[in-house]
């Protein structure tokens, strides 16, 4: 089935030009000196647009690091200020929203856990009435279509068009060796209901380590998707979440030398 969802194109709001849309940063912002040194090194790549580093962190469990909070807000400021690229983190509440908005976050996410949840969705989208920001939803964490096309018209219907989606696989009982299973028939589907929609893949939550992102970026760009978010951290040995599927900058950049982008047709 067909959905309507009123949005503009990416182009609008980002143009990349003929690349597609490389957002990259830390998992979590972890000090000032990690988010703006990881920054610089991004920026200085000449690949990546967007910086993204997690300020509040929806953990698993308990007791373990859960986002540095507001502070973190002037650090992304700053590496902005210092390098020129865009700002991009997660909000899961109102007060999130609020708080990344007053900060000059330029474009907020949800999280696979928030777009689980149409109350807390609905909570995000009621904040983010009359504002004027691109907003990225990623994919639920279990395989539902519905909810995760429920959770981009709940956003879209509190006027936000500058919208696209996040794919960033699935949870599965059977362990694979992905973190979280791409389901890649989910994102074509998703395609198919929503053509003017656009996809960005995340292949550092799919894959859960740095050796297959190759692999999985790759796959995104063979399927025509709009873009990528790749955690990066200056030393991802000692990041203290999602250390295993970081990678450096130089990294990062090596990857993306490697990738092959088709270019699209005008
Ligand atoms: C993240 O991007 O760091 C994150 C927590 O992702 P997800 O919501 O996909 O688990
Ligand atoms: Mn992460």
């Amino acid at each position: 089935m067909k959905h309507t969802l009123d949005i503009v194109p990416l182009k609008s709001w980002l143009d990349t030009g003929d690349k597609p849309l490389i957002i990259a940063g830390p998992c979590s912002a972890e000090t000032e000196e990690q988010v703006v040194s990881t920054a610089h090194l991004l920026a200085n790549t000449g690949k990546v647009n967007v910086l993204r580093a997690g300020i509040w962190k929806p953990r698993t469990r308990p007791g373990e690091f859960e986002g540095i909070g507001s502070i973190g807000l002037e650090w992304l400021k700053r590496a902005k200020e210092e390098t020129g690229l865009l700002t991009a983190t997660e909000v899961a509440t109102a007060k999130h929203v609020e708080e990344a908005l007053a900060a000059g976050v330029d474009i907020l996410w949800v999280g696979a856990r928030s777009t689980a949840n149409p109350f807390t969705v609905q909570e995000i989208a009621d904040a983010l009435q009359g504002v004027d920001v691109p907003v990225l939803v990623k994919n639920p964490v279990n395989p539902d279509l519905s909810l995760w096309i429920g959770a981009l018209e709940r956003i879209n219907g509190a006027g936000i068009k500058k919208l696209a989606a996040i794919h960033r696989g699935f949870s599965s009982f059977e362990k694979t060796a992905f973190r979280n299973e791409p389901m890649w028939d989910l994102a074509i589907q998703l395609k198919s209901a929503c053509p003017e929609l656009p996809i960005i893949n995340d292949p550092s939550h799919i894959c859960g380590n740095r050796e297959l992102i190759p692999y999985i970026a790759q796959k995104a760009m063979d399927m025509d998707l709009q873009g990528l978010i790749i955690e990066s951290h200056i030393d991802p040995s000692v990041a203290w979440t999602d250390a295993k599927q970081q990678v450096t900058p130089a990294a990062l950049s090596d990857l993306l030398d490697n990738l092959s982008v088709r270019r699209p047709e005008s």
